[in-house]
């Protein structure tokens, strides 16, 4: 058959985490798999009460069209909290809100990316952002991450090579390895980008949730040459679908161009509630319930994988954020971990997707802490380490008879 579809669609994978999701919705399993908020500390109460002001107040403007920037109250709001948490000074028309940072990826491929230009990714790197860019059937050149962010040297001898359009970064708690930039590698990632005329794409999903050590300026604190984006689904609600991208206007220009072309606008009832839940509550008081929950969840699994796993097993102690990162020793396959750990009701997402090239990472793995309870983390970690014991003693078997 003739195919139908376009070229772009052959590029791009279908989402790995989406499709294991669907094996480990049973209630049976004890998943850190997804990459999901504990619903627990979702502000239901407080979200119906927004929404039941802004629909009973002002319900005609409010289910009415709105601009395709998003409602200037809201991105002065954010602009605001730029200024006090970050002393970026932002300019309310250089943010445009989105529907979840998810779409934010999708517009800037759109305004950006020709076929074959180049990206540059982590590695490994958010599989969300591979997905939206190879859309525009872009091609990703990966560099390694180390403890303090990537690999600078490496960063620069590759646009050295041949440059590139974009470098794509979640420099704080990145997803999937919980890694943080340090200040230093945030000024040399600036300096390299701009010394390279590199656009950097700054994705700062996880920031507000620092749970342990300083929090850190963001790379377009050191470089205006950045695009920032944000995102209420991790500090209120993901259902919610809200965030925003913050650039300098030429580049807001074709943003909006593009955002108008893809839905005239994000959902305006949401960015109302959004808004009228900002006004009506303490989104700090809010934030730090979910950092203490969060760093104590974290706080288990780290002391649980100490006790449990074997001690070749190396992982990240991220300071904020959802997710740490698991590294098995070399020829031992996290995919087949997974088979085993699904026997046993446990999931996780093996580390392979992450990479945009084929041959990496196949030891290594993804866990998110966010959406357990103690007692799911604490067998959970068990059952792991137990289906990690036998693995390993069958690759030091196959080892022993045919030599490594
Ligand atoms: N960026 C990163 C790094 C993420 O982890 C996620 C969510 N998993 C997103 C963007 C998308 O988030 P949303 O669209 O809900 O803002």
């Amino acid at each position: 058959m003739k195919n139908i579809f376009a070229d772009r669609m052959q590029a791009t994978r279908k989402s790995f985490i989406r499709e294991i999701l669907k094996v480990t919705q049973q209630p049976e399993v004890i998943s850190f798999a997804g990459g999901l908020p504990n619903p627990g500390l979702f502000p239901v109460e407080e979200i119906m009460s927004a929404a039941s002001k802004v629909l009973s107040e002002e319900g005609r403007s409010v289910l009415q069209y709105s601009t395709t920037e998003g409602y200037l109250p809201l991105r002065e709001f954010i602009a605001q909290r730029y200024l006090k948490k970050s002393g970026l000074n932002i300019d309310p028309d250089e943010i445009l809100i989105t529907n979840g940072s998810q779409q934010s990826l999708d517009l800037i491929g759109k305004v950006f990316l020709n076929k074959g230009d180049r990206v540059v990714m982590e590695k490994p790197g958010y599989l969300g952002a591979i997905q939206a860019f190879s859309i525009f059937e872009a091609e990703f050149e990966a560099v390694p991450l180390l403890e303090d962010g990537i690999d600078a040297g490496s960063l620069d001898r590759i646009l050295d090579g041949n440059s590139a359009k974009l470098f794509y970064t979640v420099s704080t708690f990145q997803n999937p390895s919980g890694i943080t930039y340090s200040a230093q590698k945030r000024k040399d990632v600036a300096a390299i980008l701009k010394k390279h005329n590199v656009i950097c794409v700054e994705d700062n999903a996880y920031g507000e949730l620092r749970f342990a050590g300083e929090d850190l300026p963001t790379i377009r604190n050191y470089s205006d040459y950045t695009i920032l984006m944000g995102s209420f689904s991790k500090i209120i609600a993901p259902g919610l679908r809200m965030g925003w991208i913050c650039a300098r206007k030429e580049i807001m220009e074709k943003l909006i161009v593009a955002k108008q072309a893809a839905d005239l606008h994000s959902n305006y009832l949401s960015q109302r509630i959004i808004h009228q839940y900002l006004l009506d509550n303490d989104l700090d008081g809010h934030i730090a319930k979910i950092k203490d929950a969060y760093g104590k969840r974290r706080d288990l699994m780290v002391s649980m994988m100490a006790e449990h796993f074997p001690e070749s097993v190396r992982y990240t102690k991220p300071e904020g954020g959802m997710f740490l990162w698991v590294t098995l020793p070399e020829g031992v396959s996290s995919l087949e971990l997974f088979e085993l750990a699904i026997e046993e009701n446990v999931a996780f997402v093996p580390g392979d997707p992450f990479y945009t090239d084929d041959n990496s990472g196949s030891n290594t793995l993804r866990l998110n802490f966010s959406n357990s309870d103690n007692e799911q983390i604490e067998e959970g970690i068990k059952r792991l380490a137990v289906c990690l014991e036998r693995l390993m003693g069958n690759v030091r078997r196959a080892n022993a008879q045919h030599g490594p």
